[in-house]
């Protein structure tokens, strides 16, 4: 099935349109998959792109299960096929094709967002249940608003679904602390490759738990995935500082991810920029928090050079603390690092409206046309050894004039 998948979506030749054979098929599978949701082999268009624009195909129909058995019945009706695929999409926000199947079926895992939500507490600890097709921006909502609880592991933006993300990883800012978001579930029900409705976690039906958990939906379908979450807190000091030398920058972000909890911000990132007022997307622009905030380049010295680095760190809080405790523990915190002196940017925001951050990045992007341009984006994990060769070669020669978008760059521990 794997190999099949791959041929369409890497050859995207005129072979891998859906044959007449496949086209045949479907007045059967229809007829015995009895789906409570839909089957639509006419509008199947969000099926064959993504957000990376790369590729796009053409399947054979696009389906909406209400349930985690209409989801079964379609993964065995291929199963059963000698040669039709089946794809999970969550919201297509992958940038190679990953959630497409070409001439085979693909399901809409968004429409069964609504059949899960439920917090459970398990050996002292809290969890929240939910639809592996729920957006996180919608988990974050209804747990803050309902419980004050959040999940404690996040990307950085939220309008991505809970098996689309538990696919991959999910890692943002919180994965020094607590691991990418695959390593903040305690449990799965998953839809086999058979077409079998399975519990598993990591005693029972432990292969298909850890399979299935950065599994990129090849060893199952996620219907529900069990979160944790923790107290969720009402607000966060957001701060942006710049440094000229690389070095100073990892130091201290690597000094900040290696704290232990509760002497630490609670968010650490960061991002390379160009050294230039002139790029509104790469360059000094993009720094400010809030558009009252001037940038000075006066404070750059006169030894940096084509691009600069910004940490990016935020501390958690709640309304009743005082605000000199929260000034003195991120001062305490601040004065630790070697920034260039004054280059500091901070707002207060409420907890949602923080992660909810890249929201704002979309609107705007959607209005002016690049959300939908293609996205060649890439990540990747680069060792500690090997971190300031890639800064040199990399950051400061070949994309010294940025890249036309961010440059994320922040320190993960190994043993998280
Ligand atoms: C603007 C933007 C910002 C991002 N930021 C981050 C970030 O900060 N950190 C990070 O880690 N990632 C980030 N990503 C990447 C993102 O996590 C992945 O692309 C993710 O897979 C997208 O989720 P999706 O719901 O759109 O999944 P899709 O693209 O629809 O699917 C992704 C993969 O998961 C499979 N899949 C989907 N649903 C299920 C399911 N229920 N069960 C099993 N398999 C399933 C699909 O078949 C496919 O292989 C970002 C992406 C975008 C567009």
């Amino acid at each position: 099935m794997i190999a099949y998948i791959e041929r369409f979506i890497h050859e995207n030749d005129s072979e891998s349109r859906p044959t007449d054979d496949e086209k045949d098929q479907l007045p059967n599978i229809r007829h015995s998959l009895d789906l409570q949701g839909t089957i639509n082999c006419v509008d199947t268009g969000l099926a064959g792109k993504d957000f990376g624009g790369l590729y796009t195909c053409e399947p054979l129909a696009l389906i909406r299960p209400a349930s985690p058995d209409d989801v079964a019945r379609v993964v065995e009706a291929a199963y059963r096929s000698p040669n039709l695929t089946v794809a999970a999409r969550g919201n297509g926000h992958s940038i190679n094709g990953q959630a497409m199947s070409d001439g085979g079926l693909v399901m809409d895992m968004r429409s069964t967002e609504g059949n899960h939500f439920e917090v459970v507490r398990m050996n002292g600890e809290t969890f929240v249940d939910v639809s592996g097709g729920a957006l996180w921006e919608d988990v974050l909502k209804r747990c803050v608003s309902e419980y004050k609880l959040a999940p404690r592991s996040w990307t950085d933006y939220l309008g991505l679904t809970v098996g689309g993300t538990l696919s991959n990883a999910g890692v943002s800012g919180q994965a020094f602390r607590f691991g990418p978001q695959t390593c903040n579930v305690a449990e799965l029900d998953v839809v086999t490759g058979k077409g079998e409705l399975v519990t598993c976690n990591e005693n029972e039906n432990s292969e298909l738990f850890f399979g299935a958990l950065g599994g990129l939906g090849q060893f199952g379908i996620v219907t529900r995935a069990r979160v944790a979450v923790q107290p969720a807190p009402d607000m966060v000091r957001w701060i942006r500082v710049v440094y000229a030398e690389f070095e100073d920058f990892t130091r201290c972000a690597e000094w900040l991810v290696t704290r232990p909890e509760g002497e630490s911000f609670d968010y650490v990132e960061g991002f390379v920029f160009v050294n230039s007022v002139d790029d509104p997307a790469n360059g000094w622009p993009t720094v400010p928090l809030d558009p009252d905030q001037g940038f000075d380049p006066s404070r750059i010295p006169r030894t940096a050079g084509s691009v600069l680095y910004c940490l990016e760190v935020a501390l958690h809080y709640q309304k009743t603390d005082h605000p000199s405790t929260v000034d003195k523990a991120v001062n305490s915190l601040l004065g630790r690092l070697g920034f260039i002196e004054d280059m500091k940017f901070q707002v207060d925001v409420s907890y949602v409206e923080f992660l909810l951050r890249v929201k704002h990045v979309e609107v705007s992007a959607r209005a002016n046309g690049t959300w939908d341009a293609p996205h060649p984006w890439l990540n990747m994990f680069v060792s500690k050894r090997d971190i300031a060769d890639f800064d040199r070669v990399v950051f400061k020669r070949m994309l010294k004039n940025g890249v036309g978008g961010p440059m994320l760059v922040y320190p993960l521990l190994r043993s998280k």
